[in-house]
């Protein structure tokens, strides 16, 4: 092979490979193959002047040109490189200077259960309630004896309820918190009362722990329409302003009469779907049940008479209802654990 011809091939390994170079640092290591001192073409350039005088001119000039070509085509490969690279070290530092600089973006949301308590509280605080709490470890007048139930009730059982003594237990239900806001401040009262109550109880819609919220109206001359009105005004501010509920008869210890409300199906119309099929929320009724309610019952406010609350001046209404039944409800939760299994595949659906 003669000089010239090897001179040409070095040219087009060093094109090529420069063209394949896609970082800076690679590029480098090209110009040191090709060009560097130990490299093959400067060192044919150094042997120029060792060759028979008749081939001198012809190598040197062609090995000139070769270097002149291959250090072009690096500079101009260099400056593309380092373009691209500028361009990406950019994008990589971004900072959006018009974003807010504090407060810092919030980290995780309010648990299904926290977003519908707050919901709840918010109907009734625009309604004139106030909110109340009350102690989880009760006693067990305030959870049974004022509340009207019989000795023999069967929620008093060992069985049904976490007794810490004789007299003092986990909290059942919110409505104790009835007797002892009544004690605290004479009529006229409205409060709600969220909290955590606890039975011995576990299934697909049962678990150990879970939320209620109280309600309760005293005042001179409120009825059963004025219970109606605010449980279809709650119903409409959570379900959707074209619900109607219904009042059905029943029986609690602690009011009289007492009714379980229901609402109007918000996923079908008489329980069938807009697509002809039995709606699965309500299984096919038309009707959700959300709570139970009742006019206080006169033997309550006995408990309380002496803070003003005499049965024949003053009337009312109290209702109960559990946030986990209103959260499944709105939101199509068909298993009750659900909540507590904190699985961030369920919690992330509720932001
Ligand atoms: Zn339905």
């Amino acid at each position: 092979m003669s000089v010239e011809t090897r001179i040409s091939e070095l040219t087009r390994e060093g094109e090529a490979a420069i063209a394949a170079a896609t970082t800076s640092a690679a590029l480098e290591d090209v110009r040191v193959r090709f060009l560097g001192r130990r490299a093959e073409l400067p060192n044919l350039l150094r042997g120029v002047a060792e060759l028979p005088p008749e081939q001198r001119g012809a190598v040197g000039k062609a090995a000139n040109q070769a270097r002149r070509t291959l250090e072009a085509k690096l500079e101009e490969r260099a400056g593309q490189l380092a373009a691209g690279e500028l361009h990406a070290r950019l994008e990589q530092d971004r900072i959006d200077v018009t974003l807010p600089a504090d407060p810092l973006p919030a980290v995780g949301r309010l648990h299904l259960i926290t977003q519908t308590r707050r919901e709840i509280e918010d109907v009734f605080i625009g309604l004139g309630y106030n909110v109340a709490e009350g102690p989880e470890v009760e006693n067990v007048y305030y959870n049974f004896d004022a509340l009207n139930h019989d000795p023999t009730h069967p929620a008093r059982a060992w069985t049904d309820t976490f007794y810490i003594s004789q007299e003092v237990l986990l909290r059942t239900h919110t409505s104790p918190m009835q007797v002892r806001s009544m004690e605290r401040q004479p009529p006229p009262i409205h409060i709600i009362v969220p909290g955590r109550v606890y039975r011995r109880d576990s299934d697909v819609t049962h678990t150990p722990q879970f939320h209620q919220i109280e309600g309760l109206a005293i005042d001179e001359g409120i009825t059963l329409t004025d219970l109606k009105g605010t449980l279809l005004e709650f119903a409409r501010a959570i379900f959707g302003p074209e619900r109607v509920i219904r009042l059905r008869p029943h029986f609690f210890p602690f009011t009289e009469p007492s009714v379980e409300v229901d609402v109007s199906c918000f996923n079908c119309s008489g329980g069938v779907t807009a697509s002809g099929e039995r709606c699965g929320i309500c299984k096919g009724t038309g009707w959700l049940e959300i709570l139970g309610s009742g006019m206080v019952d006169p033997n309550v406010l006995l408990h309380v008479a002496g803070n003003g609350y005499d049965p024949e001046v003053v009337q009312g209404f109290a209702f109960g209802m559990g946030i986990e039944r209103i959260a499944m409800l709105k939101h199509g939760v068909s298993d009750l654990r659900l909540f507590y299994d904190n699985d961030l595949r369920f919690l992330e659906q509720f932001p």
